[in-house]
This record gives C-alpha cells, sequence and structure tokens, in this order.
C-alpha cells in the first residue's frame, strides 16, 4: 500500500477521477487494519494528511508511514485518549470497532460495556473534539463506518447491534447539527468485508458449528446477501472517500448499504 500524494507536498495530483482532498486533514479511526487501512490509504491518495489512529502501534505505524501520515497509538475505550488527539481535522472517519458473539444471558456486561465506549462513546467524544475546527472553517466531513446491524439485527451479537444502532442515531444528530456549518455526517452500512474482524468470526463459527470455514462464509455469513462474495476493505473504502468529495455535499444524515443486496430482502 503506497500513496504517491502527500498532503505536507500539495505538488501532485490526486489519482484521476479521485476526489480532490489535497489541503485537508483526515483522522481515522482503527486506522491499522481492514477498512480504516484501506479508508486511510484512500484518503491519503485523495491528497489528504492522514492521522492513523489505532491501538496496535506496529500496524498504525506502518499504515502511517506508507501512506505519508501520522501515527498515533491510543486506545480509544479510554475516555482521556480523545485530548490526545489532533483536533484540526476536516474530514473524521470513526470506524474502530470490535465484535463478540455470545447469548444475551452469556453476554459478559464488561465485554458489553467496551463496546459502547469504542463504538458510541469515542465517535461521540471525537465529534465534539474535533467539530469547533469544522465549524470555523464552513467545511467538513464525518464518515461512520456503520454496519448492516446498524440497520438490522442478528441473534448473539447483542453489544454489536446496540452500538451501531447508537451510532446511526449520534451520525443524524451530527448531521442536523453540522449543516448550518457546511458539516455532513453519514453512516456507511457494510455486509461482510475480507478483513481480521469477520476472519476471527468465521474461524469461531467454523469451530462451534464443526463446519468448515467456507461453508460458514457462503452457507450463515452471506445467506442474507445476494451477491455472494465477501465485500473487499477498498470497496468500503472508495465509498467513504466519495462521501468526503465535492458532490456529495447534499448528503447527509444517510445510512449507505454496502450490503450485496442484504436489505433488499
Ligand atoms: P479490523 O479488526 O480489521 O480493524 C479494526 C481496527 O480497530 C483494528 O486495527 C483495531 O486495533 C482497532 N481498534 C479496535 N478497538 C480499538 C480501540 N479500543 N482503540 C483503538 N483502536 C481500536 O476490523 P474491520 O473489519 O476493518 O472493522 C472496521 C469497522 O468496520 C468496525 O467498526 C466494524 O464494526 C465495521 N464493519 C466491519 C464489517 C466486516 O465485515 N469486517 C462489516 C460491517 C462493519
Amino acid at each position: 500500500m503506497t500513496s504517491r500524494f502527500h498532503a505536507a507536498s500539495g505538488t501532485s495530483a490526486p489519482d484521476a477521477g479521485a476526489e480532490d482532498l489535497r489541503g485537508r486533514t483526515a483522522l481515522v479511526t482503527g486506522g491499522g487494519s481492514g477498512i480504516g487501512k484501506a479508508t486511510a490509504d484512500a484518503l491519503a491518495r485523495a491528497g489528504a494528511l492522514v492521522h492513523v489512529v489505532d491501538r496496535e502501534a506496529g500496524s498504525a505505524r506502518a499504515v502511517a508511514a506508507a501512506i505519508g501520515g501520522v501515527a498515533h497509538v491510543v486506545d480509544l475505550a479510554d475516555p482521556g485518549a480523545v485530548g490526545t488527539l489532533p483536533a484540526g481535522v476536516d474530514v473524521l472517519v470513526n470506524n474502530a470497532g470490535l465484535q463478540h458473539v455470545a447469548a444475551i444471558e452469556d453476554f459478559p456486561p464488561d465485554r458489553f460495556e467496551l463496546m459502547q465506549r469504542v463504538m458510541v462513546t469515542a465517535p461521540f467524544l471525537l465529534m465534539r473534539h474535533c467539530l469547533p475546527h469544522m465549524y470555523a472553517g464552513g467545511w467538513g466531513r464525518i464518515v461512520n463506518v456503520s454496519s448492516m446491524h446498524g440497520l438490522r439485527a442478528s441473534a448473539f451479537k447483542s453489544a454489536y447491534v446496540a452500538a451501531k444502532h447508537g451510532l446511526e442515531g449520534l451520525s443524524k444528530v451530527a448531521a442536523l447539527e453540522g449543516a448550518p456549518h457546511g458539516v455532513t455526517s453519514n453512516c456507511v452500512n457494510p455486509g461482510y468485508v475480507r478483513t481480521p474482524l469477520v476472519e476471527g468470526q468465521i474461524a469461531g463459527q467454523a469451530a462451534a458449528h464443526g463446519i468448515p470455514p467456507e461453508e460458514v462464509v457462503t452457507g450463515i455469513l452471506l445467506d442474507r446477501s445476494a451477491i455472494k462474495r465477501l465485500i473487499e476493505p477498498e470497496e468500503v473504502a472508495a465509498v467513504c472517500r466519495w462521501l468526503c468529495g465535492p458532490h456529495t455535499g447534499y448528503i447527509t444524515g444517510v445510512s449507505l448499504p454496502v450490503d450485496g443486496g442484504w436489505g433488499a430482502r
């Protein structure tokens, strides 16, 4: 993963047909892996200087080095972490997330609470942190990486479904408050994306059901998708980048499925 663009240089043109984010600064949480890594790369390719935020030091630094960005190693479960991050960003991508699969009666309460902190409270604190700069400049883009589980439920994912539904509400409120200031806020709602988060679920379900991993993908994960393949992280990143471009200023408060037809059923 390399980028030919660096906001600080300001000399290269972005990818042909890309949104031009030269001179803009972006912050991507969970930028060390999966969708966040692909989005950090896509925004850097559009010319933005990208702050890569992740609790995993090695991956945050590797991604930042590859795209000419800046790594920030923080645990977003810690409410004090957000204050250490830059507030002067024009694009905020709330992407960091985690999964835990268990029936409600067996779900560890501390795990439930942790997931709300990382996937709802941290995005709220980051909006609070970054919006004054966006409002001052009269332009901003907030992209919340939600999920089809922000719109639909699945059994055994109580914390995840609750957190993503919470993020959906937060995103809509930010859209209403940001509108007079040129700031949009939207959710992107992927189905199952080929990332370490999903690979963990595939391995877990294969072990739980005693079936091969391929059967978990086709028989369980993609059961509701009309397109029978996992989404690639770059496909989600392209939608995130598009929402930060010049043609999407009127799109706000929406939830955009990238779901292979799951929601059409
Ligand atoms: P991933 O596990 O590949 O990446 C998540 C990143 O977030 C990791 O680098 C991890 O270190 C970081 N992170 C987690 N907790 C953190 C914390 N407390 N502080 C800082 N960083 C933290 O996962 P992914 O699949 O790329 O998921 C990214 C987002 O996309 C998540 O919000 C997830 O819910 C959402 N999503 C994923 C899928 C999918 O199928 N993979 C589908 C829909 C939505």
